[in-house]
C-alpha cells in the first residue's frame, strides 16, 4: 500500500490485519479537528510484542488495589437497554464501515490480556454496551453507536435530540434505532450541549438544512458556540489532526496488542462530519426555556470541559444531563492532542453549583458519554467527586508551584487522596493526573520553569549527538540501556533511546529498544490515551513515519461556520517567511456577495488584514464571492480556474496574487514526531 517509506517488519498475518484495517482505520480524524473526513491507507502492525515481566507484575498490583469486585458501574451501563443494530455496526455510502464494534469482540474476555492495564480493560468492557437504552419515561441515549451519547427526550408532539455524535451516518442509523422502538414522531428541537464535533457533527443524520431554515426545527446552543466549534480546529488543524492520531491510536488495529478504547468511548466514527448554525443561543448563566411541553433549565458552564458548553435540567423528569463536565472517568485539563489548557478550578465550580441546584431533586444523572447514575445518594456522591478531582488536581498543583516545583516535580510528587484514588468515576482513564498538574502549572506559568539552563537548551537532534558523544557513542548507551529494559526502568528507556534516535535515526537497535519500551509502556497504561500514545510511538519507531494522504483542512459543511477573517487568518499562518523575504503587498479584497471589503498587508515578512475596508493605493484588485473561495479553500477549483472562468476578477497587477499564493507553506499530515524533522521548512 506504500503507506510507509519504510515497511521494514511484516505481521504474520499482515494481510489479515490489512483486511480489518480497511474497515477500521478508513478515517476521520475529525474528532479533535473538525476537518474533512479522510481515507487513510490500512497499515501493517508492525511486530508488537508481548509482556515483560515488569508489566505483568504492574498489571498484578491493580489487580490488588482496585475495587474490581464492585460491579454497580456495569449494572448501570446495561439498565434499560431496549435494542441495538447486531455488532453496533453502520454503514456508510457503498457499504463503508462507519462504525462497528465487532473490532473489540475480543474484549469479552472476563481477564485482561498482560498485555492490556486490568482497570483500563474494565474501562473498555464498560464502554461495549451498545444501542438505545430507556433513562427513565420520556428519556432515552443512545449509547456505543460512536464515541459520544444521543440523547432523545419525548416531548409532547416530538422528539428533542441533544446532542448528534460525531458523523450524519451514525447519527441516523440511531434515530433510525430509535424510530424501531419507539413512535416516529418529528424532531421539534436539536440541541448542541457544546463545541466539540463529536457533539453536533451528526446534526445532518438527524435534521434537514431545509427544516432548520423554515423554522421547523430549532437548534439551541450555548452562547460562542460558533466561533469556538471552528475556530480550535483552523488555524492549527493540521498539528492537531496528526497529534490526534496519537491520543486515539487511529493508525493502531483494534486488538490485545493495540488499540483498547479510547478512554470515554472506543474511538471516533469515520463518517461525514456536517455541522448546521444554530438558531437559538443560550445567553444566561440559567436560562430556563419551554421546547414543545417539556422545561429545560440551561446552565451555562464556559471554559470548563470546552469553550463553550452547557448542561440541562429537566424538572418534569427529574433528569440532570451535564453534558461533558461529568465523566465516569477523569477528564483532560489538557488534551494530548493538544489544545489550550482548561480552568480546573471554573470547571469544578460548575459541578459544585449543579450539585447544590439540582442535587436534591435529581433521580437520573446523564451526560454525552458514558452511562447515567441513578438515585440520588449515588448521584450526590458521584458529583462530589467529579467536582473535588478538579479542585484537587488545581489546588495541589498550584501549592506546588507556589514552593518552587516545576511540571514534571509536580506530576510526580502530587497523589490522589485515598478517597478518590480508589474510586473508578475518578481513574485516569482519558486525562490523567500526571499530565493534567502540568497543565495546571501551564495555565497559570506557561513552559518555562524559570530555570535558565531551561531557557535556551540546544533543539532536539544537537542536544541529542552531544548528549550521546558524552555517553560515550550509541552502542555504549545501547547496551546499557538493555540492561535498564529488562530490569524494567521503560520510562528512562524511552527516554534515553529518544536521544539516540535523534542523534541518528537509522540506528536500528536504537529504534527498535526505544519502541520496545514504548510498547511496555503503553502495556501498562492506565489512560487509554497514553496506550495509544506509547503505541502509536513504538509503532512508527519499528514502521517509519507514515505517508498520509493530504487532506484538506476543512470540511464542505463547517467552512459556512468559517469567517473570511479566520480564512485571512489561516492564510497568514501559511506565508513562509523566508519566501516574503523583502517583499511588499497590498491587495484589496472585495467579496459580492456577503459584501464584505478587506486590505490584505503583506509586510516585514507578515501577513495583515483590516475588514471592512480597501486601501486607496494597492497592488491588486480581487472581487469574488465567498463560494469562489470556498471552491478554493477545498480544492474544488484552482485559482487559475476562476480567474478564467470570469468567477475572480484581478484589477491592477495580475500577477501579485499568484505571487502571494505561491509564498503559502501547504501542511504534510504525516510529519516525523518519534525521529528528526526531515529537511521540510
Ligand atoms: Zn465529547
Amino acid at each position: 500500500m506504500g503507506l510507509y517509506r519504510q515497511s521494514r517488519f511484516k505481521h504474520p498475518d499482515s494481510e489479515e490485519r490489512r483486511a480489518h484495517w480497511m474497515s477500521h482505520i478508513a478515517s476521520c480524524a475529525v474528532l479533535f479537528a473538525g476537518a474533512a473526513c479522510m481515507m487513510i491507507a490500512p497499515s501493517v502492525s508492525a511486530q508488537a510484542k508481548d509482556a515483560e515481566p515488569a508489566t505483568r507484575q504492574a498489571h498484578a498490583e491493580v489487580l490488588r488495589s482496585l475495587p474490581f469486585a464492585d460491579r454497580a458501574d456495569f449494572d448501570e451501563a446495561q439498565r434499560g437497554f431496549i435494542a441495538s443494530w447486531p455488532d453496533g455496526l453502520v454503514l456508510g455510502d457503498g457499504q463503508r464501515v462507519v462504525w462497528s464494534m465487532q473490532p473489540y469482540a475480543f474484549q469479552q474476555k472476563a481477564e485482561a490480556p498482560a498485555t492490556v492495564n486490568p482497570s483500563l480493560w474494565r474501562q473498555a468492557q464498560l464502554g461495549n454496551f451498545h444501542g438505545l437504552f430507556k433513562v427513565t419515561d420520556r428519556v432515552y441515549q443512545v449509547r456505543g453507536l460512536d464515541d459520544s451519547n444521543m440523547t432523545i427526550v419525548e416531548s409532547d408532539a416530538g422528539l428533542i435530540v441533544i446532542d448528534t455524535l460525531l458523523s450524519a451516518e451514525t447519527a441516523k442509523a440511531s434515530m433510525e434505532l430509535y424510530y424501531q422502538n419507539r413512535a416516529r414522531k418529528p424532531v421539534v428541537a436539536v440541541v448542541f450541549t457544546h463545541s466539540h464535533a463529536d457533539h453536533f457533527g451528526g446534526v445532518k443524520g438527524v435534521v434537514s438544512e431545509d427544516d432548520v431554515r423554515a423554522g421547523r426545527v430549532k437548534i439551541f446552543a450555548p452562547d460562542h458556540f460558533t466561533e469556538h466549534a471552528v475556530g480550535e480546529s483552523i488555524i492549527v488543524g493540521n498539528a492537531l489532526r496528526r497529534r490526534g492520531m496519537y491520543q486515539f491510536g487511529l493508525l493502531l488495529p483494534p486488538g490485545e496488542r493495540g488499540q483498547v478504547d479510547a478512554g470515554h468511548g472506543k474511538t471516533a466514527s469515520r463518517g461525514t462530519v456536517t455541522w448546521i448554525t444554530p438558531t437559538d443561543l443560550v445567553k444566561d448563566s440559567y436560562e430556563m426555556r419551554n421546547i414543545d411541553g417539556v422545561d429545560i433549565e440551561f446552565h451555562l458552564v464556559p471554559g470548563s470541559e470546552a469553550p463553550a458548553e452547557m448542561t440541562l435540567y429537566f424538572p418534569q423528569f427529574k433528569v440532570l444531563d451535564m453534558a461533558e463536565d461529568t465523566n465516569h472517568t477523569m477528564h483532560n485539563l489538557y488534551t494530548l492532542r493538544g489544545a489550550e489548557v482548561r480552568d480546573a478550578r471554573l470547571w469544578s465550580r460548575y459541578i459544585g453549583e449543579a450539585l447544590d441546584r439540582y442535587g436534591d431533586r435529581t433521580e437520573a444523572l446523564i451526560a454525552q458519554h458514558q452511562w447515567p447514575t441513578w438515585g440520588g445518594e449515588r448521584i450526590a456522591t458521584f458529583l462530589k467527586r467529579q467536582r473535588d478531582v478538579y479542585k484537587f488536581i488545581h489546588d495541589q498543583s498550584v501549592r506546588l508551584l507556589n514552593h518552587g516545583y516545576t511540571p514534571n516535580e509536580i506530576a510526580e510528587i502530587v497523589q490522589m487522596p485515598a478517597s478518590l484514588a480508589n474510586v473508578w468515576s475518578t481513574r485516569g482513564y482519558y486525562g490523567t493526573l500526571s499530565h493534567n498538574a502540568k497543565a495546571v502549572y501551564q495555565k497559570y506559568l506557561g513552559w518555562y520553569d524559570a530555570n535558565p539552563a531551561n531557557l535556551s537548551p540546544l533543539p532536539p537532534v544537537e542536544q541529542a549527538r552531544k548528549a550521546v558523544e558524552y555517553m560515550g557513542g550509541a552502542d555504549a548507551v545501547i547496551m546499557r540501556a538493555h540492561a535498564d529494559f529488562k530490569a524494567g526502568h521503560y520510562r528512562w528507556v524511552a527516554s534515553v533511546m529518544n536521544q539516540v534516535v535523534f542523534a541518528d535515526p537509522t540506528n536500528r537497535k536504537a529504534r527498535e529498544l526505544g519502541a520496545d519500551a514504548l510498547e511496555q509502556l503503553g502495556y501498562q497504561s492506565e489512560a487509554a490515551t497514553w496506550r495509544n500514545a506509547y503505541l502509536m510511538g513504538a509503532m512508527e519507531l519499528r514502521s517509519g513515519v507514515p505517508t498520509l494522504p493530504a487532506v484538506s483542512a476543512f470540511s464542505r459543511d463547517m467552512l459556512q461556520a468559517v469567517s473570511i477573517d479566520l480564512v485571512f487568518d489561516f492564510l497568514a499562518v501559511r506565508l513562509n517567511a523566508e519566501m516574503a523575504e523583502g517583499k511588499t503587498m497590498v491587495i484589496n479584497w472585495t467579496f459580492t456577495d456577503t459584501g464584505d471589503k478587506f486590505i490584505v498587508n503583506l509586510e516585514n515578512s507578515a501577513l495583515t488584514h483590516l475588514s471592512g475596508k480597501l486601501a486607496a493605493k494597492a497592488d491588486a484588485g480581487i472581487t469574488l464571492t465567498r463560494a469562489t473561495l470556498d471552491a478554493i479553500l477545498l480544492k474544488q477549483k484552482t485559482l487559475p480556474d476562476a480567474i478564467r472562468a470570469g468567477e475572480i476578477t484581478v484589477e491592477g497587477d495580475p500577477g501579485k496574487l499568484g505571487e502571494l499564493i505561491g509564498m503559502l507553506d501547504e501542511f504534510a499530515l504525516g510529519f516525523p514526531i518519534v525521529e528528526p524533522k526531515q529537511a521540510n521548512r
